[in-house]
């Protein structure tokens, strides 16, 4: 039983509920079961409480309606925000506390029409290495992507969905950059926000709200002498110039950028006003990065899978493989589904990719360039999972979309 249920319980009425008790216990709760993220918002006649967990919502609880004011109010005050501010969303950081398993929370707060709806996004700000190998990268991904992240210059492009893993990749090449090099290598980072605190590198927050945006924050890095510069995101065209410049000019510049497909982040910058022959001689490799849940061992089991899912498999592949998928026990929580592993696609930028991004040819053409290349793609990468009994095929179907077929 959650301690969040056991309190509610324990109490006679709702006017004697210690609040702040009642949002660490909260808090406690979704640390415990490894949350990312915490959702409180109000239904018609409840409010769920409903944790997210290796990517899924599920439901913690329910509370009456009468502590969302009190809910809200605790945590803006926690968050340091506008207390009697309701009708206009809000959004601080709350510090880490022992009340709280000493995670950082990142708290937004916004109106609807039945209340507020808050969201609260866990960090864990203790120092932490982080392991390349343990990722559950493809071999073959592991070694193109330790070779390029080892190069003096060039930008590596991570790409995937929130919550596809791509910060853990790049801290973790970070890392692996720091255990080879030590003290001889200069990185810094400017994010939005600061995940996790690392060793023996520069992190830096932006806060648009001080002016200290990424190309502020960029321009004055480049006078820092960095050799590597981690960048949180790409997401404007000032960003995606500066970044482009600097892996030109003899750095190693690793970032993010969103788009719906891996080739497709060429076409993303070019849309940012990036030049094709800046991109084709700046870009070194794009890592495109899924998550997948992993089958919960206790209750695995051989199963038949739905047959329309099927039809999207060579047959040769479907007589050649047993099909496992979790049934649901006590130590899952009754999802089938323990952890997760990342799921790759490394599109390296050779000569002949390099020709096609200079040609500005539509992403389906790179994309088969980076496939005739030797690219494996997530699709492949992830079917291998469901044939190596990793995975279910449900759940290579629920993430990876057809596209990337
Ligand atoms: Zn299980």
């Amino acid at each position: 039983m959650d301690l969040t249920s056991n309190y509610i319980r324990a109490i006679k009425s709702f006017e004697q509920i210690d609040i702040a008790v009642l949002v660490n216990n909260i808090i406690l709760d979704a640390v415990h079961q490894k949350a990312s993220d915490i959702h409180i918002e109000p239904w018609e006649s409840t409010i769920p409480i409903r944790l997210r967990v290796s990517g899924i919502l599920c439901e913690l609880t329910h509370l009456p309606h009468e502590l969302l004011d009190r809910i809200s109010g605790r945590l803006k005050v926690m968050a340091d925000l506008t207390t009697y501010e309701t009708e206009l969303p809000q959004e601080g950081r709350a510090p880490a506390s022992p009340d709280y398993a000493n995670v950082e929370l990142r708290v937004s707060i916004f109106p609807t029409v039945r209340g507020e709806k808050i969201v609260i996004r866990l960090f864990d700000p203790n120092n932490r290495s982080f392991n390349l190998e343990s990722l559950g990268f493809e071999s073959g991904t592991i070694d193109e992507f330790r070779k390029i992240i080892n190069q003096p210059s060039g930008l590596i492009l991570l790409n995937g969905p929130t919550g596809s893993g791509k910060t853990t990749a790049i801290y973790s090449a970070l890392c692996h950059l720091i255990e080879s090099h030590g003290p001889t290598i200069s990185i810094s980072t400017v994010e939005d926000p600061v995940e996790f605190n690392l060793p023996m590198i520069s992190q830096s927050q932006v806060s648009n709200s001080r002016g200290f945006t990424y190309p502020k924050a960029l321009r004055s890095l480049m006078r820092q002498d960095p050799e590597v510069i981690m960048i949180g995101e790409i997401r404007d065209p000032d960003t995606a110039a500066i970044a482009v410049q600097a892996g030109l000019t003899g750095h190693m510049v690793i970032s993010t950028i969103h788009s719906d497909s891996t080739a497709g982040v060429f076409a993303r910058l070019i849309n940012m006003k990036i030049e094709p022959f800046l991109l084709a001689s700046s870009i070194t490799g794009v890592l495109g990065l899924r998550l997948l849940r992993t089958i919960c061992s206790n209750c695995k089991t051989e199963t038949k899978p739905n047959p329309e899912h099927l039809t999207q498999l060579p047959e040769s592949f479907v007589n050649e493989t047993t099909f496992y998928t979790g049934i649901g026990c006590e130590s899952c929580s009754q999802t089938g589904y323990h952890g997760r592993v990342a799921v790759t696609e490394f599109l390296n930028t050779n000569e002949i990719l390099r020709e096609g991004i200079i040609q500005k040819l539509r992403t389906s053409k790179l994309r088969n360039i980076a496939i005739e290349q030797g690219m494996t793609t997530l699709w492949q990468n992830a079917i291998a999972k469901v044939q190596r009994g990793v995975t279910s095929l449900e759940e290579v179907i629920r993430i990876i979309t057809v596209n990337q077929l």
